[in-house]
């Protein structure tokens, strides 16, 4: 497709339009004031030919002068010769006489045939002498005794009105190219006000989309223009966040990885080195090696999982289950690595929990990933309390900590894919524990929510819905 400018567009539909007006006006103008002038002009030839017609008959109304005498003495007292000239017509309309002297063109007639057919005895012309001047003339029947004995014509010279008219246009003319060069300016400026920065947007979109998500595109003013560029950078500060949490989320599992491996090989070259020498040690080599690997596979696990959450295939079963049983196993599972790291445990125990409708595997992984959460961040000699209560239509089991706590502005983060506090800290994690924990209970009907205090420490609500016929 051909490629179109917002300056060829401009120049059509804007400029193009303005001149179409412009050119209309101009011409518009123009007719109208020739019309104005010439209408005074035709007016003031009326009233000339009035009052010269009466001069001639006071000529032609004493008796001691005929037709031709009084034409002479009439002709010979005229006195405004210089601007118009009057000529004497005979009853056929040709021309005996002129004030100029100068033998008349023959084929001005329009004018006394006008005459001739009209009432009121009038006939105006307007038009070209075969020499080119421009001239109106008007012709005034003459009446003696109910008979015409023929006619003046008045002829006035157009040169100068028209001249006047030509000199009007051609400052209209004028005052309309400026219009049109302000215009121009202005809006020229107004267009490259707007490609300028489309060019320099477009320009920065590049250079994001080459990966420079730290290219932030200057924003020059604070129009939609401006807005633009807010969301361009917007856009690259969260597509450069995204990035960086991937990058963070690929070196950390790398690490996650690596540790279990690191065992494992070791262990395996220790147990091949030694041999069948030492049974206690082959036997705890061994145990290394598979927890290790459970270790590795769990990880494995979790990533299959949050690609599914991804693609959106995260299996569900729905089925009858007790939640406070899977609380419990988690419970259980941790206490050893509690006591082991000296952090105290509490579980408070309640009884009138009913059974949930769900999957009980992923609902102990949701505890799991918590508990093991709370354990990771917990300061030495902290302490854990795990209950459950039923409020409502819901079950809450309340997960907290008196552990590391997280900051205000990384609370509100915490729950996406990939993040992590601390990035480069010595705690190992990959940052999908709690994103996979909060899509598990949102699937189950249910909702996770994270109360924090920096230093202080940590509560885990986990809010799963009992099905409405629980209790039968
Ligand atoms: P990770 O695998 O890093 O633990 P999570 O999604 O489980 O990933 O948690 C995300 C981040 O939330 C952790 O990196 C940690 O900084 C913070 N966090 C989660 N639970 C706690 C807690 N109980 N105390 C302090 N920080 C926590």
């Amino acid at each position: 497709m051909r490629r179109k400018s917002i300056t060829g567009r401009w120049l059509v539909n804007g400029v193009g339009v303005i001149i179409l007006v412009l050119v209309g006006l101009v011409v518009a103008g123009t007719m109208a004031l020739r019309y104005v002038y010439y209408e005074s002009v035709s007016a003031a030839l009326y009233e000339y030919a009035d009052t010269t017609s009466g001069t001639f008959s006071v000529y032609l109304s004493d008796s001691s002068y005929d037709w031709t005498t009084a034409s002479r003495e009439f002709l010979a007292n005229f006195r405004d010769r210089s601007q118009v000239e009057v000529q004497v017509l005979d009853a056929d309309g040709n021309v005996q006489m002129t004030s100029t002297g100068f033998v008349p063109d023959a084929n001005l007639r329009a004018d006394w045939d006008a005459a001739t057919s009209s009432n009121d005895g009038y006939g105006l012309w307007n038009g070209r002498y075969s020499s080119g001047e421009r001239v109106m003339s008007l012709v005034t029947l003459i009446r003696q005794d109910d008979a015409v004995p023929g006619g003046l014509r008045v002829v006035v010279s157009l040169r100068l009105v028209d001249r006047q008219i030509l000199v009007i246009s051609g400052i209209l003319i004028a005052l309309a190219m400026l219009i049109l060069f302000f215009v121009m300016l202005s809006s020229s400026y107004f267009v490259s006000s707007i490609i300028n920065p489309v060019k320099e947007i477009g320009r920065g979109a590049r250079t994001i989309a080459t990966g420079n998500y730290r290219h932030r595109i200057p924003k020059r003013d604070n129009d939609e223009i401006g807005d633009l560029c807010d969301t361009i950078n917007y856009m690259a500060g969260e597509i450069g966040k995204a990035e960086e949490l991937k990058n963070d989320f690929i070196s950390s599992i790398s690490h996650e990885l690596r540790t279990p491996l690191t065992a494992i090989k070791g262990w395996s070259e220790t147990l091949s080195q030694i041999g069948d020498s030492n049974p206690d040690l082959t036997k705890r080599g061994l145990q290394v090696i598979a927890d290790e690997t459970d270790r590795l596979s769990d990880l494995v696990e979790e990533l299959l999982d949050f690609s599914r959450l991804q693609g959106g295939r995260l299996a569900v079963r729905s089925e009858r289950f007790d939640v406070i049983a899977e609380l419990e196993e988690t419970v259980l599972l941790y206490r050893p690595r509690a006591e082991r790291e000296n952090i105290r445990l509490y579980y408070v125990e309640t009884e009138d929990i009913p059974p949930l409708m769900g999957d009980k595997d992923r609902i102990r992984q949701v505890f799991i990933n918590i508990m093991d959460n709370a354990v990771k961040y917990a300061s030495e000699g902290a302490s854990i309390r795990v209950e459950a209560a039923r409020v409502g239509g819901t079950v809450q089991i309340v997960i907290s900590d008196t552990g590391i706590g997280i900051s205000e502005e990384d609370l509100q983060h915490i729950k996406e894919k990939f993040y992590r506090v601390n990035k480069n800290g010595s705690i190992p994690g990959s940052g999908i524990g709690l994103a996979l924990a909060d899509e598990v209970v949102r699937l189950h009907g249910g909702r996770l929510e994270i109360d924090s205090t920096l230093g202080k420490g940590t509560a885990v609500t986990v809010t799963l819905p009992i099905p409405t016929d629980a209790d039968k």
